[in-house]
């Protein structure tokens, strides 16, 4: 042990720091806020419950191509799919668990079509498992719910970076309007 390190554990120092911190904000006005009557806003690019996002004909942006599951840690994503119409990929099943997920926001962007999003959500609890466990119909209608409108154009105008249309070319790595790459 130094010497200062000595002098600091003899004197107390760290505990005399915090109670000088104490003292110091003790008359200062409480910031404990009464949830549920009082919420703070929402930040943005908040990362709450889940939703597939649906296009401008209502229909799901989804095309099964199964990189939100290969990127997600928690392997909470299941993704079903079967051959449709000349070999389309139609998306049987999409589904989260989301007590298993840890709303890192790898799976929003790992898609590449930004289907899959994260909404403003968080006050969902409940007293079983069941309705933790998204199928597709409720992830969609989360969609509707939560990115209804003008609300899902801003999600993808404000959060949804880099955009294609951003893309301006190749210098050993992909350049995106008003974006500094590193050097
Ligand atoms: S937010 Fe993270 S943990 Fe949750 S589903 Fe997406 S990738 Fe998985
Ligand atoms: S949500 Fe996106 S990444 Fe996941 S399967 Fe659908 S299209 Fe692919």
């Amino acid at each position: 042990m130094t010497a200062a390190k000595l002098i600091r554990a003899i004197f107390f120092i760290e505990i005399l720091k915090g109670l000088a911190l104490t003292f110091k904000t003790m008359f200062t006005p409480a910031v404990t806020r009464r949830y549920p009557k009082v919420k703070r806003p929402v930040q943005p690019g908040f990362r709450g419950l889940h939703a597939l996002a649906k296009d401008e004909n209502g229909k799901m942006k989804c095309v099964g191509c199964g990189l939100c599951g290969a990127y997600c840690p928690s392997k909470c994503i299941y993704i079903y799919t079967s051959d449709g119409k000349d070999h389309k990929k139609v998306v049987d099943r999409y589904e989260i668990e989301v007590l298993r997920c840890i709303y890192c926001g790898f799976c929003v962007e790992a898609c590449p079509f930004g289907a899959i999003t994260l909404s403003e959500h968080y006050e969902y609890s409940d007293y079983s498992r069941e309705p933790f466990y998204m199928t597709k119909d409720k992830l969609l209608s989360n969609w509707d719910k939560h990115f209804a409108g003008e609300k899902g154009k801003r999600y993808f105008r404000d959060f949804w970076r880099p955009k294609s249309e951003d893309f301006i070319g190749y210098e050993g790595q992909a350049m995106f309007k008003g974006i500094k790459n590193e050097k």
